[in-house]
């Protein structure tokens, strides 16, 4: 982990406020050198090769190494991402947990929890969809990145400690049989390094990520850097 990058910042392409030359400039002033520019897609989106070639554009005259990214919503188990076509310019995927990706398709956290709740639905078994769907949807040509893992669980009522080892060490396993990252989201404060811990431990490169919406909180970290320091600790 180097906390020298922000592996996850939005721009004015979804729901950033500041455009990608501001990002970059911002990134170039604190010294990072790395930056992945994301924004948020869904199947209708029609822009990114627009974005992909802005985020060429723009790293033809910086020093910081930029990559092109989007994000986009785990659909269900069969790890189905919510994509465009054309995605072929992108340098990388960001898997995130918007909804909770049941077997029947993305539902809100709320109704989850509330079906949880009346007993129609079991919080393991949910906790395996969330891990299933994710470990399902790393398994393909492009670079995926496991977005803010676990962001959903207070959402849902649940806490990253009720997750199974197993289930959790299973992700790490296909993590790194498939070649792919996760990241540790200073925005959502998540994952923990309990979590993160086999990841670590089978070399699963593990980025450091802001979740910026506005350039004022790139590469600005605080949890990031307790867990990056729980896992030097423990290694
Ligand atoms: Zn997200
Ligand atoms: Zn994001």
């Amino acid at each position: 982990m180097n906390p020298r990058q922000d592996m996850h910042v939005h721009s004015t392409f979804s729901d950033g406020r500041d455009p990608i030359e501001g990002n970059v400039a911002e990134a170039e002033s604190l010294g990072l050198e790395q930056l992945t520019c994301v924004d948020h897609v869904r199947r209708d989106t029609s822009w990114v090769p627009e974005y992909a070639a802005a985020v060429r554009r723009v790293a033809q005259s910086t020093d910081v190494e930029l990559a092109c990214g989007i994000e986009a919503k785990l659909l269900d188990t069969t790890g189905a991402l919510d994509l465009p076509g054309g995605i072929g310019d992108v340098d990388v995927i960001y898997a995130a947990d918007h909804q909770v990706p049941l077997p029947e398709g993305p539902t809100h956290p709320r109704e989850v929890g509330e079906r949880i709740a009346r007993g129609e639905l079991a919080a393991g078994d949910v906790l395996e969809a969330i891990v299933t769907a994710t470990a399902r949807a790393l398994d393909r040509d492009t670079p995926v990145v496991i977005a803010h893992f676990f962001s959903i669980l207070p959402k849902i009522g649940l806490a990253e400690a009720d997750a199974p080892a197993d289930l959790i060490d299973w992700l790490a396993a296909e993590t790194a049989r498939t070649g792919q990252r996760i990241e540790v989201s200073e925005r959502w404060r998540c994952p923990s390094a309990e979590t993160l811990r086999p990841f670590a431990s089978r070399g699963v490169p593990i980025l450091l990520s802001t979740d910026s919406h506005s350039r004022d909180t790139i590469g600005r970290y605080d949890h990031c850097l307790d867990v990056l320091r729980e896992l030097g600790a423990a290694a």
